[in-house]
């Protein structure tokens, strides 16, 4: 017991101490910001908060011209997309030698899934369920980012998305709240480390806040509309999880909020934001998001970027709105200068924190650069990561993974693509560094087999959605007739024992302003597909991809498919490692597949309506009569190439009281003949609420390997906190009643129990 009270005592002491000396720290820079702002002036503090764009990636209209200038007199908070610390640095000297008060300026980047080593593209990561690997990959983003002059991103993008026709699926985590959650902690752990004044260290920036993946219609940048109750408890978990990890900053959506653009909202901001969740770094907006809302008709570019300051958004990305308009506006009593001041004051608190006051160089350091950037280290880690993302739908003959021997035929737009392998927002890429895929093949098997190649077909037949789809020169047409790239494709798939077709959509045919009204393999690939499953030779089907694609044709007629996203820089060499079965493929869908595009949204976590279907077709229940409701696959699927067997669901009670728990247990077991990788799933019902509650909700999930004939016992806690929902007031609750555990290997092939909260 003495020992219990001595321990007990040291913890507090540590804990009080550690308090105290981060108060110290707060002080400390409380008054050196005090002492700065005390000699700025009114047009410098507003320059703080002015971030225009000199970069080369420019995805809005407006792009800020004479940004030495406006350096020099103190009008730059920050610069984003630039590349590399030469231009970098002789940027930050302007700021630090040539303006009146020598403030460093921030540089921020997309660094979305990597730097020069690229990832996967966060969609493709989310697959992995592995939360390590995750984390590791957003590490080793903040270290060559950070030797290359880069201290803050515009990542982690969190957007819940149920909307596959919308592009920037491929940039998120999926449609679910609790893994999206999970995943956010883990980038924002991974960016900023155990300490954001370390120099391997970068600023994380949450976005899009908010709701921004689910725009109507899919089309980019529409409308959001959506009752508070589901915001609170389907989109708006992994932002509040972004503050809990401490993330520095977040970045505004493009989408209005019950009726009001987000950037000019003043309850998402600044009641939501900081005075619910108390997140304490600042907001940048969008780009241009502050001129768009003139657009979306919220007054002149004066009224719109007092509208933007008063709803608490501190930095205006390039749309000249606050550096235009803000001391008019203080003129005019349209804005206060404690408002200025606020925003300000959290900018340069964010510079505080990064070290940049301490050393305004202290990320551009070439010598860095030349040794921590695309390491043979970081590559093996991406390549790693990528091959746990792939997800197999189905393997029916077991022609995968296909043995080194004899000649494989490689077909098909993607097959022989440098630019496409890295996926969307790969700002640094250096994509002369990265394999096709007939380049890794051909490495994989060496001597042993021979790999043959042929284009085969366009991405599609219309010229015009091609050259759309593959911007930012990742042109890829042939200009060689339909038939003659079909007949030399058909011509070396009679000579080989097996075909892979490389196929699916570009990289830019995802990602920002790219939605699609059709989620089919397009066209020209379907014909090819066609004509080459008229061979009869065994086919697998790689389907790369940014989003959920509708495959039911394909689904019918190739028995093999894996999809495999976009890889990152190692992808080519990732996709042999389980083509070849040098690793058994462990993914599993974070996205509901549909079986057309009539389904959308389709997700796994729904309501119940008050005519559930009990089958297809079944008059006056909720369903279509053309499809059934069920997707093509389920969220949390995907194979390998061992089986696993669940052995029966346990509960170790069937009551618990509100702060009591309950173990759900089963014992899974590789029951092929390779090791292999899963990912055990919990679900949870609440039966009955004060609101209506969804069918299934994932509330716990473990990624194991076993080897053959080995089992594990997984063990679930279930306590209070993982039954809370947000009720009709936005009270955070957990109501006593009856829940349904479900554990399986998917969100539909689960084992149910159940028990009842006191
Ligand atoms: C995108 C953001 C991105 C920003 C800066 C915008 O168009 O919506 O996600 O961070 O550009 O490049």
């Amino acid at each position: 017991m003495l020992k219990f009270k001595s321990i007990l005592f040291l913890m507090l002491t540590a804990v009080l101490a550690a308090s105290a000396t981060h108060a110290a720290a707060q002080s400390q820079m409380d008054r050196f910001i005090d002492d700065l702002m005390g000699k700025m002036t009114l047009q410098e503090k507003i320059g703080q908060l002015n971030l225009p764009v000199t970069g080369d990636i420019i995805t809005g209209s407006a792009v800020s011209g004479n940004v030495v200038d406006k350096i020099k007199s103190g009008l730059v908070g920050g610069l984003f997309n630039m590349k590399g610390v030469k231009s970098i640095r002789s940027l930050q000297e302007v700021a630090v030698k040539q303006s009146r008060l020598g403030i460093p300026l921030i540089f921020g980047m997309d660094v979305i899934h990597g730097y020069e080593t690229v990832f996967p593209i966060p969609l493709a990561m989310s697959m992995s369920w592995d939360m390590d690997a995750i984390r590791n990959s957003a590490r080793i983003a903040a270290i060559e980012a950070t030797a290359d002059g880069i201290c803050w991103t515009f990542s982690p993008m969190v957007d819940i998305c149920r909307e596959p026709r919308w592009g920037r699926m491929s940039e998120g985590s999926g449609e679910d709240p609790f893994l999206g959650s999970a995943i956010c902690r883990a980038m924002i752990e991974g960016y900023q480390g155990a300490n954001l004044a370390d120099k391997a260290s970068m600023m994380a920036c949450v976005k899009h806040f908010a709701l921004y993946g689910a725009p109507e219609a899919g089309r980019d940048y529409n409308t959001v509309d959506m009752s508070r109750v589901r915001m609170f408890n389907e989109y708006f978990p992994p932002y509040q999880a972004g503050v809990d990890a401490g993330a520095g900053s977040f970045m505004t959506s493009f989408n209005v909020i019950d009726y009001i653009p987000a950037t000019g909202n003043r309850w998402l901001m600044t009641e939501v934001l900081r005075d619910r969740w108390g997140f304490d770094g600042f907001v940048v907006t969008d780009y241009t998001a502050i001129s768009e809302m003139m657009n979306h008709g919220m007054g002149d570019l004066q009224t719109v970027s007092a509208l933007a300051l008063k709803a608490g958004t501190d930095m205006d990305m390039v749309a000249d709105g606050f550096l235009g308009t803000l001391e008019k506006s203080l003129g005019e009593g349209k804005v206060t200068m404690a408002d200025i001041d606020k925003a300000c004051r959290r900018i340069l608190e964010a510079k505080y924190k990064l070290g940049l006051f301490d050393d305004p160089y202290r990320y551009l350091d070439a010598k860095r650069a030349q040794k921590d950037i695309y390491t043979n280290e970081h590559r093996a880690a991406a390549r790693r990561l990528a091959t746990e993302t792939f997800v197999l739908l189905q393997n029916n003959d077991g022609v995968l993974p296909l043995k080194r021997t004899g000649k494989i035929a490689l077909v098909g737009p993607m097959a022989n693509s440098r630019a496409n392998m890295p996926g969307t927002w790969s700002v640094a890429a250096s994509f002369d560094r990265y394999s096709t895929l007939l380049e890794a093949m051909r490495r994989a098997v060496g001597d042993k087999a021979e790999v043959m190649y042929a284009k085969g077909c366009n991405v599609c037949y219309d010229a015009e959605l091609e050259k759309n789809s593959t911007m930012f020169g990742r042109e890829m047409r042939d200009e060689r007739p339909v038939d003659v790239m079909r007949d030399e494709a058909l011509r070396i798939a009679r000579e080989c024992d097996v075909i892979v077709a490389a196929m699916g959509e570009p990289s830019e045919m995802s990602g920002e302003s790219s939605s699609r009204s059709d989620l089919s393999i397009l066209d020209a690939q379907r014909d090819l597909l066609t004509a080459l499953k008229a061979t009869g030779k065994p086919i697998v089907l790689l389907n790369f991809s940014g989003r959920a694609t509708v495959m039911d044709w394909e689904v019918e007629n190739i028995p093999t498919i894996l999809n495999v996203w976009f890889g990152g820089s190692e992808a080519a060499d990732a996709i042999c490692d389980v083509v070849f079965g040098d690793v058994a493929p462990s993914g599993k869908l974070t996205v509901t597949m549909p079986r057309n595009v009539g389904q959308v949204p389709i997700y796994y976590n729904h309501l119940n309506t008050g005519r559930p279907s009990p089958k297809w077709f079944s008059k006056y229940t909720s369903n279509y009569l053309d499809v059934p409701n069920e997707p093509l696959f389920p969220f949390g699927y995907g194979l390998s190439y061992t089986t696993f067997e669940y052995g029966p669901l346990t509960l170790s009670g069937n009551a618990m009281s509100a702060n009591g728990s309950i173990t759900a247990s089963v014992t899974v077991t590789n029951t092929g003949s390779v090791q292999g990788t899963e990912v055990v799933q919990l679900y949870i019902r609440d039966l009955v609420g004060s609101i209506a509650r969804p069918v299934q909700e994932l509330k716990g999930f473990e990624r194991i390997s076993l080897n053959p004939g080995e089992s594990r016992v997984i063990n679930f806690t279930i306590n209070a906190d993982l039954l809370k929902f947000y009720n009709k007031d936005l009270e955070h609750v957990c109501e006593p009643g009856e829940f349904e555990v479900m554990v399986g290997t998917n969100s539909r092939d689960v084992q149910r129990a159940k028990f009842t909260l006191k």
